[in-house]
């Protein structure tokens, strides 16, 4: 756990110094569903995929390492995870959750989460009263920072003080910022989530998530839960994970260092008309950041001056993809009016600050000129 992040992105202490699987620096993919038993009441620690598969394990290992969390659970996908890990509430149970979130997660709270009659207070965790929220039935608190669209900041330490207070579980999707640039366990948090598909993977080519706890009650849950339910990463799926960690460091220095030149020039730009990106000075959540996270990540957010022209960019954009998703080596734009926050009612996208002149930055890891020289044709193109 002393070793550098970008060390511990590639090197487990346990398979150190051993030459079992042939000494092979890549871990194998264990594709099988099922184990042989050595005898009756015997077992290798592996009964059945569902449950357990050794490369999924290794996964998991390293997941937990990177956010400095005692267990780590691989799932299919990123809403897998957070699905799973909401089956720890019950009906009448009382949640708190930053407003501003994933669309995907807002779907699920305002759907599946009501029908299980969960009860939930959206604020703006950044700057309103959470305290003032909770009731006697409440379980937890829900946060992004920073927040998918807007880039909120909220005080991961702050927070996590009120919620051992009063016993609730604090929960953080991690996805914006990998556990390269910030680990919420550190500050307080008692779960974190992530969607694997985005930094952790890093590559656009495939899905999943995952749950970190350091809290036994909670682990020994959610190992229940898991083997219930059955969205455990898939063997090939982990691999693919494995290998992205493997330059996960890499990845999101490049890419932030590409998002720092981007939102330089956006700001220059007469069309734009408000950059969010928390490594600016002027970010309302600058100074929270400096203290809580190790970078600023590759996320920007902006608004241009017109709806026209923020479609007009869509078009336009030929290099830089206009697709859903982030955290990948390709740069990606996306439109969350109608693509990942479609599904949030209009009234409280409005209310969050996301409009029709909204776009979301996604910066991959090309050359940054390249970068730039395809937005300055396209922003030739409005007029
Ligand atoms: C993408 C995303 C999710 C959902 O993850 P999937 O892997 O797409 O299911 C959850 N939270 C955040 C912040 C995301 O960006």
């Amino acid at each position: 756990m002393d070793r550098g992040l970008n060390t511990r992105c590639l090197h487990l202490q346990e398979t150190e110094g051993k030459t079992e699987n042939y000494g092979a620096l890549s871990f194998p993919i264990y594709q099988t569903a099922t184990y042989a038993h050595p005898g009756v009441g015997r077992s290798t620690g592996y009964d059945y995929s569902r449950l357990q598969n050794p490369t999924r394990d290794h996964l998991e290992r390293i997941v937990a390492g990177l956010e400095y969390g005692k267990e780590a659970f691989a799932l299919s996908t990123g809403m897998a995870a957070i699905t799973l890990l909401f089956e720890l509430f019950a009906p009448g149970d009382h949640i708190i959750s930053e407003s501003d979130l994933y669309g995907g997660s807002i779907r699920l709270f305002n759907n599946v989460s009501l029908k299980n009659q969960y009860e939930f207070t959206f604020l703006d965790c950044a700057t309103q009263d959470i305290e003032a929220a909770i009731r006697p039935n409440t379980k937890a608190i829900y946060l992004e920072t920073p927040t998918n669209p807007m880039m909120n900041v909220s005080d991961i330490a702050k927070i996590a003080e009120i919620s051992k207070k009063h016993g609730l579980i604090l929960i953080v999707d991690n996805t914006f910022l990998s556990p390269y640039f910030q680990n919420p366990l550190l500050l307080g948090a008692d779960v974190v989530v992530h969607s694997g598909t985005k930094f952790l993977g890093g590559h656009n080519d495939t899905l999943a998530g995952f749950i970190v706890t350091n809290r036994d009650d909670i682990i020994e849950k959610l190992r229940f839960l898991i083997k219930t339910t059955g969205a455990g990463l898939a063997p090939f799926d982990s691999w693919l994970i494995l290998r992205g960690i493997k330059t996960l460091g890499l990845r999101m220095e490049r890419a932030q260092k590409n998002a720092i030149g981007l939102v330089n020039w956006l700001k220059k730009q007469p069309a734009v008309k408000a950059v969010f990106y928390p490594g600016l000075p002027e970010h309302p959540g600058h100074e929270i950041m400096k203290k809580q996270a190790r970078g600023f990540g590759s996320m920007i957010t902006f608004n241009v001056d017109t709806k026209d022209h923020a479609l007009k960019i869509l078009e336009e954009v030929k290099m830089i993809k206009y697709a859903e998703s982030l955290g990948g080596t390709e740069t990606l734009i996306t439109y969350p009016t109608t693509q990942t926050h479609a599904d949030v009612p209009e009234e409280i996208r409005l209310q969050n600050g996301i409009t029709p002149c909204t776009l979301r930055l996604s910066t991959g890891i090309e050359d940054v000129e390249d970068l730039i020289a395809e937005l300055e044709k396209v922003f030739a193109t409005l007029e």
